[in-house]
């Protein structure tokens, strides 16, 4: 059995057991045996399904969403939303059934069709830090395309996906369709790694963790999807909206307590309006509402563990520029920081933070703003603020990650691609391309020729 700790004040919210290779097995093992009728199920009759379990998810929102405040300390406006992001992923991919279109390719002598067809077990592997999302951005295009999935959650934050499998069984899909198995990476994880029967890993978390999967994955020649670490830029040029680009920057990097791959985490500002951006942005930072994560108006919450804390705390070394506030007592709170780098080099730059903590650096030109955008292995996302179109369209297509927001700093939408370059992964999730990654074309040659 692992505790559930509630990051904002510490204390034990439940115990939830902790699946054994052998458990993860089985459930693979019936996640196999559920294969069969689970394709059989006729297009519409699974799209019917999938509404079903959307509309169950759509009823629990509240519970989802206060389970998720109480387990991972997420605002409740920001929990709220991430249910029905569950939701609405469902819907979309609710429509793929019936869409699941093949080729008619012309050839001599006879017809050539191409079936998309489904991959087998897939197993869902989630990080801590957006437990439903990440979950839903697997399941729901996986069953859609007619797979059946094991999703591990993490060990921190097994308990709205530990809901999410109850719902999924509520709204009627059948049994060993859709199970969730909580326990270790290294034990349940691995299984999926290892054991025949699964033929897809989609894994998010780290690029460490990652680059193990996917050489573990090798060996059987698995499919695998990796959406892993980014160290994303937020571009800010003097030809831009000042203000905004300020007031708006501590969203842009401090949303789930900067525990987001996606945070902007490192702000690059051209040098003639620097020091008039970081008088613009002090303020902005020290206005984030940080507290209890339960309460309406707040806009951070702690952070998920102690560990995480002495983690994010390791790379701030007296080079704070500013900070916002942060609650006293129980809870594993890290105000708003901004640092101002000395090097390049310095681990703050370079690495992964994974917490409220933002560099802000000056650049001269476009040219250096790319150079400085583009020097890292990550590549994820990443925001460009400027007036000027042509510029936005240059940079955008500069930098070299996969997700950019242009005088904005959104850069998710479940029917749009996401997913990273370089370092920050390996195939694309949500939007309409997402099912070719839960299905293998399959080509067959019908002859016509015969006796005349
Ligand atoms: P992590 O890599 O430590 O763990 C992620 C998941 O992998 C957990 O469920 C864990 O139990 C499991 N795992 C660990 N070892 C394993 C093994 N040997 N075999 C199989 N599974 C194993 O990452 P984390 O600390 O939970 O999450 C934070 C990281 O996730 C950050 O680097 C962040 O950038 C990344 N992330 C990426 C995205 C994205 O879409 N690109 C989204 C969210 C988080």
């Amino acid at each position: 059995m692992t505790d559930v700790i509630n990051p904002a004040t510490e204390q034990v919210v439940t115990t939830v057991p902790s699946a054994s290779a052998a458990d993860a097995d089985a459930a693979i093992e019936r996640a196999h045996r559920a294969l069969p009728a689970w394709r059989a199920v006729a297009p519409g009759d699974r799209a019917r399904l999938l509404r079903r379990f959307a509309d169950a998810v759509d009823a629990d929102v509240d519970n989802l969403a206060a389970l998720e405040v109480a387990n991972s300390g997420h605002t409740i406006g920001n929990a709220r939303w991430e249910a029905g992001n569950v939701r609405d992923v469902l819907h979309y991919y609710a429509a793929a059934p019936e869409r699941l279109f093949g080729r008619q390719i012309p050839v001599p002598g006879g017809v050539n069709v191409t079936f998309a067809e489904p991959l087998g077990v897939v197993g869902v592997i989630v990080p801590w830090n957006f437990p439903m999302p990440i979950a839903g951005w697997g399941f729901a295009p996986a069953l859609a395309a007619g797979n059946t999935v094991v999703l591990k959650p993490a060990e921190l934050t097994p308990l709205t996906a530990i809901r999410l499998g109850e719902l999924a069984r509520e709204a009627g899909l059948p049994d060993g369709v859709f199970q969730v198995v909580p326990g270790k990476g290294s034990v349940v994880g691995q299984r999926f790694v290892d054991n025949p029967l699964v033929r897809k890993v989609v894994f998010t978390g780290s690029t460490e963790v990652g680059r193990r999967i996917m050489a573990g994955c090798a060996a059987q020649v698995k499919r695998v999807t990796l959406e892993l670490g980014g160290k994303n830029a937020n571009i800010v040029f003097a030809d831009a909206d000042l203000e905004r680009a300020a007031a708006t920057a501590p969203y842009g990097v401090f949303d789930n307590a900067g525990q987001d791959c996606c945070a902007r985490s490192r702000i690059l500002v051209q040098r003639n309006v620097f020091d008039r951006f970081l008088e613009l942005l002090e303020p902005a930072v020290r206005g984030v509402v940080v507290g209890d994560p339960a309460h309406e108006r707040t806009e951070m919450g702690p952070l998920i563990s102690s560990a995480q804390r002495d983690s994010v705390a390791s790379y701030v070394d007296g080079d704070v520029a500013f900070r916002g506030s942060a609650p006293d007592g129980p809870g594993f709170w890290y105000p708003p920081t901004v640092v101002l780098p000395r090097t390049p080099t310095d681990r703050v730059v370079v690495e992964e933070v994974f917490g409220p903590v933002v560099t802000v650096q000056p650049f001269d030109d476009e040219a250096d703003a790319l150079r400085m955008a583009n020097d890292t292995e990550y590549g994820l996302s990443g925001s460009i603020w400027t007036g000027d179109v042509g510029r936005a369209m240059r940079v955008a297509r500069g930098v070299e990650a996969g997700n950019l927001s242009v005088n904005s700093h959104s850069s998710v939408r479940y029917w749009t691609p996401f997913g990273g370059m370089k370092q920050s992964g390996l195939g694309r999730e949500l939007g309409p391309d997402a099912l070719d990654a839960f299905t293998d074309t399959k080509n067959v040659f019908i002859s016509t020729e015969g006796d005349q």
